[in-house]
């Protein structure tokens, strides 16, 4: 991409109203832009990112069985009263709606109940069972405070994936499938090392629920970490009967805020015995099947990368998140354009994501805007360095820099 085609551009200031740091830079860098609190759009830039993120996810998905599907987002009012979700006092979050004809709709909060009647299609027999199916959705929410950009939006995206088995015996080999696919997501999404799987609050068939934390200042939530078993424990359910369950001492746990970055849960039949969701046994008897629900938040780990990976002069993407590998300058006219016009091509062709800086505008504005995206490379071709042979080559992460020839160069790069 050349910036010059890129309608996007950066600005010193993001809005005075909108506080959490994630989305002043993502503003600032021109990634997303601010609809109203908690409404963000998603621009080009924005969008690559949030996609790649996504990818990540749908790669390990897919690796454990998922099928993608894509439910609606208007949802009828007798799916959710069956529940006794509609209501609502039990989910405080609808946007509820009318169509034309007076009777009520919502916007989805989240899928259990649509997903559920759905399946009702298609399971029969036990032989039709265990299965996966998965989206990625808009979901909306009336979040009563939306002051963290992107990590609490009132239109958020959200993975959400839901297990149909047999019995509790085979949801429960699903569950540890997804412990290690979640595991590895976060470890390719660059926050392995600082994310928890941590006991949180079940429900009428579990014990506990567990939730993915990232350790982070901004967090919403306060957890008790274990670092030798990397293991950590919600402060909702922090209490002595948890600590014997797990064998964990006090003294060994070190409280930290973080922020929810996953949360699996075992659902059991709660939504199968509440909208008919039955299946013919081996044995032949009839009996509700048995489920689980695995949401990450795509829009949520956005801007908590934000958050942790950036610093005084901008965001410092991890190379399999950013938009583009590499941000490539040029300072000069004439055999400079035509040399750093030849190297974006070279690249374009290896596959490699470059953003090509084309503009005509001071030489200190392209190095501040590249910095600002976070692009981790910048590839920059001047006269002096056109006369040498050499390209200057700087890495965002730590400022390293280094004078390279072509050869080393694209060695390095591609
Ligand atoms: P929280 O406790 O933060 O309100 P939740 O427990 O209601 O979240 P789930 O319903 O389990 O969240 O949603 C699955 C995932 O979707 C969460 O782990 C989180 O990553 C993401 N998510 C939930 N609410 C939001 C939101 N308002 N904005 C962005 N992402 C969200
Ligand atoms: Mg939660």
């Amino acid at each position: 991409m050349r910036v010059s085609k890129l309608f996007t551009k950066t600005s010193k200031n993001a809005p005075a109203d909108e506080v959490a740091k994630n989305a002043q830079l993502l503003i600032r860098a021109g990634f997303i832009n601010k609809e109203m609190a908690g409404v963000y759009t998603y621009l080009p830039l924005g969008k690559i990112v949030l996609d790649k993120i996504i990818q990540v996810i749908r790669e390990e998905m897919d690796a454990v069985g998922g099928n993608e599907m894509s439910l609606t987002a208007l949802q009828q009012k007798e799916t959710w009263v069956a529940s006794g979700r509609w209501n609502d006092e039990v989910m405080g979050v609808w946007f509820k709606t009318k169509l034309a004809n007076g009777s009520e709709v919502g916007l989805a909060p989240t899928h259990e109940e649509p997903l559920t009647k759905i399946m009702k299609n298609f399971i029969h027999s036990y032989k039709d069972l265990p299965v996966y199916p998965y989206q990625f959705q808009i979901k909306f929410r009336n979040e009563l405070r939306s002051k963290s950009g992107l990590m609490r939006g009132r239109e958020f995206w959200m993975k959400d994936l839901y297990n149909f088995s047999r019995n509790r015996e085979e949801h429960e080999i699903f569950y540890e499938q997804m412990v290690q696919a979640y595991n590895k997501v976060y470890e390719r999404l660059g926050i392995g090392d600082i994310t928890y799987k941590t006991f949180a609050s079940g429900g009428s068939f579990s014990k506990y629920s567990h939730e993915f934390q990232t350790i982070s200042d901004v967090g919403e939530d306060k957890i008790y970490v274990h670092e030798a078993k990397k293991i950590a424990i919600n402060e909702e359910v922090y209490n002595d009967e948890v600590l014997a369950d797990l064998g964990i001492n006090k003294d060994d746990l070190v409280e930290k805020t973080a922020v929810e970055v996953g949360n699996i849960f075992t659902l059991g039949t709660k939504f199968s015995d509440a909208l008919d969701l039955k299946f013919t046994d081996e044995d032949g008897k009839s009996k509700s099947v048995f489920m689980g629900s695995y949401g990450i938040g795509p829009s949520r780990i956005m801007g908590l990368l934000a958050e942790h990976f950036s610093d005084d002069k901008g965001l410092v993407w991890p190379e399999n998140v950013a938009p583009y590998k590499i941000y490539l300058v040029r300072i000069g006219e004439g055999d400079v354009i035509a040399c750093a016009d030849g190297l974006y091509e070279e690249l374009i062709n290896k596959g490699i994501e470059v953003l090509y800086d084309d503009r005509d505008v001071h030489i200190g504005q392209k190095f501040n805007d590249s910095e600002l995206i976070g692009i981790p490379y910048r590839v920059t071709v001047s006269d002096r360095m056109l006369a040498e042979g050499t390209f200057e080559l700087v890495e965002r992460k730590n400022g390293e820099k280094n004078l390279l020839t072509r050869e080393q160069l694209l060695a390095k790069l591609v």
